[in-house]
């Protein structure tokens, strides 16, 4: 039995923005998603996107897994693919959605007929399949408002297809509808989860993440590397730069006050962030930052941080709870990969007691007593490792 997903556009209909554009990148997407799997066409019409493989060994149960992760797409369904005639359309529901049927105590059909030769009406192939339906499952009552399962009757101009209940998909926007943004990434929980959620609005990200060797290891490193990993399954290859950051927490430690060192750091990785944002036409940066998480994150704190970047500063998570937060990441499945116990350079030269309501001008003279800023900052920048994570 020839099989195809189906794939129906979330948000493309946005007003102002040209719909054809939109799928035109949504399919480009999907075809960087399938390309480990196989071969697909990608045929539009109306709001569906059929989707076909090209030969038989393709396994469809991995075609559809990955599609499910691609942003701007609201429901996928996998479908049956019969002749346009009402018993090749009744023996292929019997048969193709016969597990889903023997499972469900409720069901309705739906017929489309947007081929108007068709010589049955759309009320009569439902009654006709569903009359068919009840007679081969008995567990089976019709329930046309709350129904375990929708079986869908599409006559189309060349097939009919029939399918069962639509898969969830991601939503959102396609990767690539809203320009580009800079993540600052950690290996904690908040950042993932941030860099996700403006993704999932149509963001392409570039990732940039601070190392401290010797006092952060490789370990900690990977652990960015795979998380970065588990966002691009959505959003597809995400541009990666690690900065050497030993030098500058150094100098930070030999020259600040102890109480605004997290400050100061948090300030510095915005300027570099912003250099490589630049570097790679973002216009805007990200971070995982959330209100009163830690004495980096009250609000004045937030402030001093904010004002040393020139770009917007997207903080998705700001107001979200912990336990919203890991919800999340649980979802998109970076939570277990986060709570692996690697140092981060944050955590590598922490005050005992920061400051929770500092002064910016305070942490702006604090940061002006490292000699030679400019030159570290501009060699980290100049010495970053890029890398591609898909
Ligand atoms: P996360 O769970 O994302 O690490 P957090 O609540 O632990 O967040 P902090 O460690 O204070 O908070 O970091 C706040 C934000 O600063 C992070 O969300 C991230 O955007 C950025 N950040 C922290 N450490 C790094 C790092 N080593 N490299 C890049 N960005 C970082
Ligand atoms: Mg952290």
């Amino acid at each position: 039995m020839k099989e195809i997903i189906l794939v129906k556009n979330g948000e493309l209909v946005l007003k102002g923005l040209n719909r054809n554009t939109f799928e035109d990148i949504l399919i480009k997407n999907m075809k960087k998603h399938l390309l480990p799997i196989g071969d697909f066409t990608f045929t539009k019409s109306q709001s569906t996107i059929m989707v076909e493989p090209q030969n038989e060994d393709i396994d469809l149960d991995d075609a559809a897994s990955a599609l499910e992760k691609v942003f701007g797409i609201a429901a996928l369904s996998r479908a049956a693919v019969c002749e346009k005639d009402m018993a090749d359309i009744i023996r292929t529901a019997k048969e193709y959605l016969a597990e889903e049927l023997s499972l469900a105590k409720t069901f309705k059909v739906e017929a489309k007929r947007s081929d108007k030769q068709f010589p049955l009406k759309s009320p009569q192939i439902s009654s006709e399949l569903g009359g068919e339906l009840l007679a081969k499952f008995h567990n089976l009552k019709v329930d046309v408002h709350n129904p375990d399962v929708l079986v869908t009757v599409e006559v189309r101009d060349r097939y009919a297809f029939v399918r069962g209940n639509n898969i969830k998909g991601a939503g959102g926007m396609p990767t690539g509808t809203s320009g580009r943004a800079a993540v600052l990434i950690s290996g904690g929980i908040d950042s993932p989860v941030a860099a996700y959620m403006m993704a999932k609005r149509g963001i392409e990200l570039v990732a940039v993440h601070f190392a401290s060797p010797p006092y952060t290891s490789e370990l900690a490193e990977m652990k960015v590397m795979e998380l970065l990993k588990k966002v691009a399954a959505y959003c597809g290859t995400i541009t990666a730069y690690v900065i050497p950051f030993t030098k500058i927490q150094e100098a930070i430690r030999d020259n600040c006050p102890e109480e605004y060192f997290t400050l100061v750091m948090r300030r510095i990785m915005m300027r570099i962030s912003e250099r490589i944002a630049q570097k790679q036409n973002c216009t805007a940066l990200i971070t995982g930052e959330s209100v009163g998480q830690v004495a980096s994150q009250t609000i004045y704190a937030l402030a001093c941080t904010d004002s040393a970047a020139n770009m917007p500063v997207f903080r998705p998570c700001i107001g979200m709870d912990k336990d919203e937060i890991v919800a999340t990441a649980r979802k998109i499945d970076t939570f277990e990969t986060s709570i692996q116990p690697y140092e981060d350079c944050c955590t590598v030269f922490t005050p005992k007691h920061p400051k929770t309501r500092p002064k910016c001008e305070d942490v702006e003279a604090a940061e002006n007593l490292i000699p030679d800023l400019d030159r570290l900052t501009q060699e980290a920048v100049e010495t970053a490792k890029k890398t591609f994570v898909r």
